[in-house]
């Protein structure tokens, strides 16, 4: 047994780390002989399973794709769901097939947003049994979030607007329903304004897309053990 703490691993040193100053490594639990159950697994109610429609920015026959439930940092972050509950392995052939078309069909609706340079496609499944794949888009310019912390910077960087990030869903959602499908996020509405009352601040519908959806870092804390080698890109979801 190991009776030194391990040094931190180079990744610590690179740009795109969030964090500096001393860090130690954590002490390991004990690994559990049986894991809990996720969400949607033994007695445990599916979220996905039994939220509504109306809780998604697009719904299709055997897909569904659901935004977070409020701004975040990076421009967007959505979550492509199966209607059915399987989880990745367990897909049939179509629904194999599909996955690829939407994973395709989303990162390129993603990517058609202003000042996105970049969408990570990812998937965990340590909090839910119900497949859901992460899809996070990367600001423009901002090199220092490349790669495998950016669903880490998601929580640092201070929220885009809601305005914004109410058109870039809508966008999205249209974007989705040009191949079918329905859209069920609608764009901010226009504030017109006389020019006499432009310095007033904008009004902002507070219409909330999803109740039910937790944000990445959220979602992280369901889960019991610690997460996955993070030089690998997995993050407990
Ligand atoms: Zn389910």
């Amino acid at each position: 047994m190991q009776d030194t703490p391990p040094s931190v691993p180079d990744f610590t040193q690179w740009p795109s780390f969030p964090f500096e100053g001393d860090l130690r490594v954590k002490q390991l639990d004990d690994p559990v002989p049986v894991e809990p159950p996720r969400r949607g697994e033994g007695n445990r109610e599916c979220t996905a399973c039994s939220a509504p429609d109306e809780a998604y920015i697009w719904v299709g026959e055997r897909w569904r794709v659901r935004a977070m439930d409020r701004p975040t940092g990076l421009p967007m972050v959505l979550i492509l769901e199966s209607r059915s509950h399987l989880d990745l392995g367990d897909l049939p052939n179509l629904l194999a097939a599909e996955l690829g078309v939407m994973t395709v069909r989303l990162e390129r609706a993603i990517r058609s947003l202003d000042g996105v340079a970049r969408v990570h496609v990812s998937r965990w499944g340590d909090g839910s049994a119900h497949l859901h794949i992460w899809f996070l888009a990367r600001p423009y310019g901002r090199l220092q979030l490349r790669g495998t912390f950016l669903s880490l910077w998601d929580s640092i960087l201070p929220p885009i607007t809601e305005a914004q990030w109410r058109e870039n869903l809508a966008l999205v959602a249209a974007w989705l329903a040009e191949f079918g499908g329905r859209p069920l996020a609608e764009p901010p509405r226009i504030q017109w304004q006389a020019p006499s009352s432009l310095s007033a601040p904008p009004e902002v519908e507070a219409e909330i897309v999803d109740e039910e959806t937790v944000s990445v870092i959220e979602a992280a804390e369901e889960i019991p053990e610690p997460p996955d080698d993070p030089t690998t890109g997995q993050r407990p979801a």
